[in-house]
């Protein structure tokens, strides 16, 4: 089965957010669990928790059809100790939101050298900081998002990803989430169905289609190998229709959240219904 939805908001509190996923049809959704423009948060009461829980299953989202996303404060390879630390301390903050929240998985950006340390140093501060992170919460897979390749930002190539997949302990509670702008910006072509084809067959080669635990689906404003991250509405943007049918046709997406983070949110509703009648549930 497909799960297909967006980044909804969660303002006013995170039991909105299946709420708001449901209105535009969706059957997955991304959300913040805090701020994330801020490093603190207020804990989650346990009237909010429950809500959350209640209104998942009210409305048919399963914990695996959802992929709450981190702070983008927060950098797990940071140069400097002490604002590593704090980036450690707020990860695991998330982390541990989310299994307050029951939830199973937890998105995030891999980290930036800041032109401070080399690419082979930051991951391994990445790694280290997931088997931290990783040692003391339960049940929430890390799930590492590939990047535009944007200034210092590491996890733009699928050997970065697969590297720090290499260096983090437990294998189980490590996954990757394709956003498919970034993977395109970054060098890997989707503009038709052998492109898609040839990407593809790349990542099962160097990380492998097992670890992949979300996409993020957006068409991209920016040209092929741009490097630079501006998402753009379906089939608006520099990459096509065909990527999007490419992927509702694909069996190796099913069961995993497959969430639009496109720039116009008006237009959630019949992109959903869109990739749903590509992937043939809607007709
Ligand atoms: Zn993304
Ligand atoms: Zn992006």
């Amino acid at each position: 089965m497909k799960y297909i939805g967006a980044h909804v908001s969660a303002a006013g509190g995170v039991d909105n957010a299946p709420v708001n996923a449901a209105q535009i049809g969706a059957t997955a959704f991304a959300l913040f669990t805090k701020n994330q423009k801020r490093w603190n948060a207020s804990p989650l009461t346990d009237k909010v928790i429950a809500s959350f829980k209640e209104k998942c299953l009210q409305y048919g989202f399963a914990m695996d059809q959802i992929l709450p996303h981190d702070s983008y404060l927060i950098n797990l390879g940071h140069p400097e100790a002490e604002k590593l630390e704090k980036s450690r301390t707020a990860f695991i903050d998330e982390m541990q939101r989310c299994q307050q929240l029951g939830l199973t998985r937890l998105n995030f950006h891999p980290g930036s050298h800041l032109k401070q340390i080399g690419e082979g140093e930051c991951i391994s501060r990445i790694a280290e900081s997931l088997n931290i992170a990783l040692a003391q919460t339960a049940g929430v897979v890390a799930v590492i998002e590939n990047t535009a390749g944007q200034g210092s930002n590491l996890g733009y190539c699928f050997e970065q990803l697969a590297e720090i997949i290499a260096q983090v302990e437990d294998k189980e509670r490590v996954g990757v989430c394709l956003d498919t702008c970034h993977t395109f910006v970054s060098g890997y072509d989707l503009r038709t169905t052998e492109a898609c084809e040839a990407t593809f067959k790349a990542f099962d080669e160097v990380v492998g289609f097992n670890y992949l635990k979300g996409m993020h689906i957006n068409d991209s404003k920016t040209p092929y190998g741009s490097k630079v991250d501006r998402h753009a509405p379906l089939g608006a943007g520099e990459i096509g229709w065909s990527c999007f049918e490419y992927i509702m046709a694909d069996s190796r997406f099913d069961n995993i959240p497959l969430i639009l983070e496109t720039t116009d949110q008006l237009l959630w509703a019949e992109e959903i219904a869109q990739l749903k009648r590509l992937a043939g549930i809607l007709v």
